[in-house]
């Protein structure tokens, strides 16, 4: 998946760029480092491809096995 347009704001302003991000899960907090992440120069709206998706699948899965879904 290749998103090229915000799909928040229309502009074709997203920069690929490397974050810490925070999620809450199971009710704890957790820090997924180094993520690949797009973001929108416009809007500042963060957007997650499928490779992002899958490094914090799989960050979240090695700390909490039993989570099934998660809230991104
Ligand atoms: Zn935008």
């Amino acid at each position: 998946m290749n998103i090229k347009t915000c799909p928040f704001c229309g502009k074709k302003t997203l920069n690929k760029i490397n974050k810490n991000l925070t999620r809450t899960i199971d009710g704890k907090r957790i820090t997924i480092p180094d993520v690949e992440v797009l973001e929108c120069s416009n809007c500042k709206e963060k957007m997650f491809d499928s490779h992002a998706m899958s490094t914090i699948e799989a960050y979240v899965h090695s700390l909490s096995p039993k989570s099934k879904k998660i809230q991104i």
